[in-house]
């Protein structure tokens, strides 16, 4: 991993992370792994409530929140992203929650921090969309100020979760699912100028003599990532202020981020042919991809869209899981983003640490969940193994499952 620090990290684990941080990885070729998609996971295990999607479970379970984390870094995450998505002003004011916004965010940097601390992984810290700046409010001077408004409010409302998060320690931060160019831009700019430097660490450890090593002159990494909603002009995917997908991932990295590309709204089948014409169009910078795990097709390019084919009926959001991608279509995204240098891969809504394990296998790797891999030699039915029970195994297959043998991996 090229950490230049060994016995510093022994004795003082929380400031070795900018020495193998982020982008030293990435810059060494090397694929960072990123669970997202905690939400609808929690959403799931009926934790948090499906519309309003804020995460109050950070203050309700913040056990539940902890072990979340560890299982997506034991099935193979080299990140804890800290569950603050939609936790910002707007989502907490939508569920009369507004007063526990600071704690909130606190206790969920905390608990990722701790838990990457404690595993040796990366903490990132989290904005997101605010949903309140509308790019369609026509040019008028009380339209101006409404849109003046709304500026301030996402800039209100990412600066505080940005200076929280640098005071609790993130390595890096992550702005995601903006459908929005303009509010991406605006997120950046506000990590650019409030993401300056570990001084969480250095306050803990003011008399270290590399501490200057920590207060990054660039401020922290910037992750950026747009939601490639179902926007076209002229067949050409946008985003939602009309800016083709391509010319938006240029002007974030020329606006200074670190990493950049999409991340939720559209499956694996769909986001690869985008992420594409991103590689192609000449983007430098270090290129994401995290997909949500449903099978989006040309027709229904992103999850928001996807329809049950039983009913007919939208299937967002509580009806995804008659499109939930097989484990297979995860693998294959996998060999898909490392043929096309994609290095900070994952996945979004409908993410689960069975996935993360398989998109980690894909690269090749073997994370601790790995141990309890699927192994069918040793099924009762389909096993081969010599200890399986003859009587139940593929002798009799045809005879229990009423079909002729199948082929096993
Ligand atoms: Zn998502």
């Amino acid at each position: 991993m090229g950490c230049r620090c060994q016995n510093i990290c022994i004795r003082y684990k929380l400031l070795c992370n900018p020495f193998s941080g982020l982008m030293q990885r990435l810059n060494d070729g090397e694929k960072v792994i990123v669970a997202e998609g905690y939400i609808f996971n929690l959403e799931k295990r009926c934790y948090v409530q499906a519309g309003p999607y804020v995460p109050t479970v950070v203050l309700e379970q913040p056990d539940l929140v902890k072990q979340s984390h560890e299982e997506f870094v034991r099935a193979g995450s080299d990140v804890v992203q800290a569950l603050t998505y939609y936790g910002h002003r707007e989502g907490l004011k939508l569920i009369d929650r507004s007063a526990d916004l600071e704690t909130l965010n606190r206790t969920a940097l905390r608990i990722a921090r701790e838990c990457a601390t404690n595993t040796g992984t990366l903490m990132a810290g989290d904005i997101c969309n605010t949903n309140t700046y509308n790019p369609a409010n026509p040019n008028n001077r009380e339209k101006l100020e409404a849109i003046f408004k709304e500026l301030l409010a996402v800039i209100s409302t990412s600066q505080e979760q940005v200076e929280w998060a640098i005071e609790e320690g993130a390595d890096f931060i992550v702005a995601e699912t903006f459908g929005i160019l303009d509010e991406a831009l605006i997120a950046l700019d506000v990590i650019k100028r409030y993401g300056k430097g570990n001084f969480h660490a250095f306050k803990r450890k003011p008399d270290l003599p590399f501490y200057d090593f920590l207060l990054k002159e660039n401020g922290v990494p910037a992750v950026i990532t747009i939601a490639a909603h179902d926007n076209f002009k002229d067949g050409v995917e946008c985003t939602v202020d009309e800016v083709e997908v391509t010319e938006a991932m240029k002007r974030i990295e020329s606006a200074g981020a670190d990493v950049v590309g999409l991340n939720c709204a559209r499956g694996p089948d769909t986001m690869l042919p985008l992420m594409e014409k991103i590689k192609k169009s000449g983007v430098k910078a270090h290129l994401a991809a995290l997909p949500v795990t449903y099978r989006t097709t040309e027709k229904e390019p992103t999850f928001m869209t996807l329809t049950d084919p039983k009913t007919g009926k939208l299937a967002f959001p509580i009806n995804l899981d008659c499109a939930l991608c097989p484990r297979d279509d995860i693998f294959e995204f996998g060999r898909r983003c490392d043929e096309l240098g994609i290095n900070y891969v994952g996945l979004c809504c409908g993410n689960s640490p069975h996935y993360t394990r398989t998109l980690a296998e894909s690269f090749g790797r073997k994370p601790p969940g790995s141990k309890f891999s699927p192994e069918m030699s040793l099924h009762c039915i389909y096993g081969t193994d010599e200890k399986v029970d003859k009587y139940l195994t593929t002798d009799a297959i045809e005879n229990v499952l009423g079909r002729k043998n199948q082929p096993v991996d």
